[in-house]
C-alpha cells in the first residue's frame, strides 16, 4: 500500500478503496449527522489537496480537522511518493473528477431533500395566474423591456424570431413553443451561441428523473449551491423545467455540469442558445405552465459547487461557527506544549529587549533547547523540530555562534538536523516572501519557526502604524496557523521605553507586537550589571509566571534568583521590598506560607502576590530554606 492510503487509513480507519485516490470510508464527523449515513456518504481523496467528502454537512467541523491532519500527513509523505498516488497537474480538472465521483447515482443525495410536482406549485412565492396567457405575460417579466429574445420553433432561426421583450409583450398569447435563457444581441438573426448577448438564465431539466425527482434537484441547487431561482415551467409533457440565475463563471457551470449530469440532468440546456418550452405556450391538447415563479427569485448568492459540497476550502478556508453543544462534543485537543507553561505548539511567542540585550544569543538557545528538549532559562522544552531562519548574522558567524551554544549546553552531538536557513540578503517585507518559506517549509513537519531578526521582514511597513504592523502580525498568524507551528520573533525598544511600568508597554512602536503574540517574553536592563536582566514573561495561554533575573555569561544567559527582578536599571524603579529586609523581618521563626505572606501584607503593604513571588524565588535562591512546609530564612545567606 502506498504512504498516503496508509496514512489516510491510520487517520481515518479502514478505507474501500474505489480507485488508485479515492475510497469509501468512514465520516470521522459520523456521530454528528442527523440523517441516517449510508455506506457511500463519505469519500476521502488522497491526491492533489487530500481531502475527505461527505454528503451530510452536519460533520463539517470534524472533516475540517481531519482534513487539517491528512493535509499535514500526506504532504509529509508525498517527499517519498510510492506507489499508485499521481498528483494532479490542473486543480480544476482534479476538482472536476471529484465532483462526478461524488455524485454517484444521485440517490443519497435527492432522498433527504424531497420536492415533489404539487409540493412547488403549493410554495409558489407569487400566485399563478388562472390562463395560459397570463402565464406567457408573467414569464416575459424575467427579461427587461430592451432584453432581444428569441422565440420560435425549434427550426426557427430568422430575424423575425428575435425581438425585445417589449415587441413579444405586444402578443395576448405566446406565439411559438419555445424560447431560450438568453438575451440575444439587437443584430442576431440565427439562434447560435455566437449571436448570445448575455447567458441571463440557466434552465435545468432531466429527460430520466421524473417529476418528483427532479424537484429534489432544483431544491439541492437552491438550498446547497445557493442559487437563485425565477421560475419552474411544467412542459406539458413528461417533466419540469427550472430556470436558475446563470453561474457567474465558466468554472462553477463546469461543476455544476461534473454533479448533475451524473444524477441525471440534461446537459443540452446547459448550451446558452438551447431552446426549451416557453410558458404559456401550447403543446398537444395540453399547455406549457408555470408551476412556480419568482420574478426577483429567490435563493442566495450562488457559492462555487465545490465550495458548498465541501471538496474545496472556502477562499478564506474559515472555520465553521459551532453551537454550544457542538463545542462541548467534540474532542478538542489541547495543542502540544513545547515549552512548559509558556508555548503551546502552533501559538507566537515574541522576545523583546533593548537593542543590546543579545536577543539573537537568546533565540540561538530557545532553538538548540526546543531541538533537543532540555531547559531554556529555567523553562522546561520538549523534543520538538525547529528552523531557525537567520536573516540577519553572515553564515560563518552563525555557524560559530550555534556551536558555542551547543557546546556550552552539552548537547552538540544530539543537534545534527538541527534545521538553519541563512537568508541574509534575501529579507523582505514578508508578504513577498512568505509564499516561498511556505514552500520550502512545506510538509516538512516542523513544530517551530523562528524568524531572526523581525524587522528585516517589515519591507515598508511603519513600525509606529498599527495596521501596518497588524498586516504583519497577521502573515505570522498565517504561518503558524496553517502550518501548525509555533513561530517565534523578536523585537526591540526604543531607548527610554524601558521605564514603562509595565514590560509590555516597553516596546518602540505600534503596542500591536507587544498585544498580539501568545506568549511575550521581555528582557529589561537590572540595576545589577550591563549583563544582566529582568525577564518578564507575559502569556495569554497559561497561568501567570513570576518575573525572573537572568545573566549573560558568553554564550547563554543563565537564570539567577539570588537576584530581585523589581531592581530595574531605571530612574525612580519601583522597589517592593529589598531582599535583605525579607530575610531579617522573617526572623528565626519557621513560617507556614499563608501566614509569612499575611505578615508581610500588613507590615510592608505589599500585595499577596509579590509576597509569594519573594517567597518562591527566596527558596529556589536558598535563601529560605523549606522543610515540611515551614520556611525559615537562612542566615548565613546574607
Ligand atoms: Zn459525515
Amino acid at each position: 500500500m502506498s504512504d498516503a492510503r496508509q496514512a489516510a487509513e491510520k487517520i481515518l480507519g479502514p478505507i474501500d478503496w474505489q480507485g488508485d485516490t479515492h475510497g469509501l470510508c468512514r465520516c470521522p464527523g459520523e456521530h454528528l449527522h442527523n440523517n441516517a449515513t449510508r455506506p457511500q456518504d463519505t469519500t476521502v481523496f488522497i491526491d492533489g489537496l487530500p481531502n475527505v467528502f461527505c454528503f451530510h454537512q452536519s460533520c463539517s467541523t470534524a472533516r475540517w480537522e481531519a482534513n487539517r491532519e491528512l493535509r499535514r500527513q500526506i504532504s509529509d509523505k508525498s517527499a517519498g511518493l510510492s506507489g499508485p498516488v499521481r498528483i494532479q497537474r490542473d486543480p480544476e480538472a482534479e476538482m472536476l473528477s471529484r465532483l462526478n465521483t461524488i455524485a454517484g447515482d444521485g440517490g443519497q443525495w435527492l432522498d433527504p431533500i424531497p420536492w415533489t410536482a404539487s409540493e412547488i406549485y403549493d410554495s409558489s412565492p407569487t400566485p399563478l395566474p388562472d390562463s395560459p396567457d397570463g402565464d406567457y405575460a408573467l414569464f416575459l417579466s424575467l427579461f427587461r423591456p430592451d432584453d432581444t429574445i428569441w422565440i420560435g420553433d425549434i427550426t426557427d432561426s430568422s430575424p423575425a424570431h428575435f425581438r425585445k421583450q417589449s415587441a413579444w409583450s405586444q402578443l395576448s398569447s405566446a406565439p411559438h413553443p419555445f424560447t431560450t435563457g438568453a438575451v440575444f444581441k439587437p443584430e442576431a438573426e440565427a439562434r447560435k451561441n455566437e449571436m448570445v448577448l448575455a447567458r441571463k438564465y440557466l434552465v435545468v431539466e432531466s429527460d430520466v428523473l421524473d417529476k418528483d425527482k427532479v424537484g429534489s434537484v432544483f431544491r439541492l441547487m437552491r438550498e446547497r449551491f445557493r442559487m437563485r431561482l425565477h421560475a419552474i415551467v411544467d412542459t406539458g409533457g413528461k417533466s419540469l423545467h427550472a430556470w436558475f440565475e446563470a453561474p457567474h463563471t465558466p468554472l462553477w457551470e463546469k461543476q455544476l455540469l461534473a454533479f448533475l449530469v451524473p444524477m441525471g440532468i440534461d446537459k443540452a440546456t446547459f448550451r446558452a442558445s438551447q431552446p426549451v418550452r416557453l410558458p404559456g405556450a401550447a403543446r398537444g391538447d395540453k399547455h406549457q405552465r408555470l408551476l412556480w415563479f419568482s420574478p426577483e427569485g429567490v435563493g442566495g448568492q450562488m457559492v462555487e459547487p465545490a465550495v458548498a459540497l465541501g471538496l474545496k476550502p472556502a477562499p478564506q478556508d474559515w472555520p465553521p461557527i459551532k453551537s454550544y453543544d457542538l463545542l462541548m462534543s467534540e474532542s478538542i485537543a489541547e495543542p502540544k506544549v513545547i515549552i512548559d507553561g509558556a508555548l503551546h505548539q502552533g501559538c507566537k511567542l515574541l522576545l523583546g529587549g533593548s537593542s543590546k540585550a543579545y536577543k539573537s544569543w537568546g533565540l540561538i538557545d530557545l532553538a538548540v533547547s526546543l531541538h533537543t528538549g532540555s531547559e531554556w532559562w529555567g523553562l522546561k522544552c520538549h523534543p520538538s523540530r525547529v528552523l531557525f531562519v537567520n536573516f540577519e548574522i553572515q553564515e560563518w558567524s552563525f555557524r560559530n555562534r550555534l556551536m558555542d551554544v551547543a557546546r556550552a549546553k552539552n548537547v552538540a552531538d544530539r543537534i545534527g538536523d538541527l534545521a538553519v536557513w541563512t537568508l541574509r540578503g534575501y529579507a523582505a517585507d514578508l508578504t513577498v516572501i512568505r509564499p516561498i518559506i511556505e514552500k520550502h517549509i512545506d510538509g516538512k513537519g516542523y513544530q517551530a519557526i523562528i524568524l531572526d531578526p523581525n524587522y528585516m521582514l517589515m519591507g515598508d511597513r511603519d513600525e509606529n502604524n498599527a495596521g501596518d504592523m497588524g498586516g504583519l502580525m497577521n502573515e505570522f498568524e498565517h504561518l503558524a496557523v496553517r502550518h501548525n507551528l509555533s513561530v517565534i520573533l523578536s523585537h526591540h525598544f526604543a531607548k527610554g521605553n524601558a521605564s514603562g511600568k509595565e514590560s509590555i508597554d516597553r516596546f518602540s512602536g505600534s503596542g500591536v507586537f507587544a498585544r498580539n503574540p501568545d506568549s511575550l517574553v521581555v528582557l529589561t536592563a537590572h540595576e545589577e550589571d550591563e549583563r544582566t536582566f529582568s525577564c518578564d514573561i507575559t502569556l495569554r495561554n497559561f497561568p501567570p509566571m513570576d518575573s525572573f533575573v537572568v545573566q549573560w555569561g558568553y554564550p547563554l544567559f543563565r537564570v539567577n534568583h539570588a537576584l530581585n527582578p523589581d531592581k530595574l536599571k531605571r530612574p525612580g524603579a519601583h522597589k517592593a521590598i529589598d531582599d535583605d529586609t525579607f530575610l531579617t523581618d522573617m526572623g528565626s521563626k519557621a513560617w507556614q506560607a499563608g501566614d509569612l505572606v499575611r505578615f508581610f501584607v500588613k507590615t510592608h503593604k505589599i500585595s499577596e502576590r509579590t509576597a509569594y513571588r519573594y517567597l518562591n524565588r527566596l527558596t529556589k535562591a536558598g535563601k529560605i530554606l523549606e522543610e515540611s512546609g515551614l520556611y525559615r530564612s537562612e542566615p548565613s545567606s546574607f
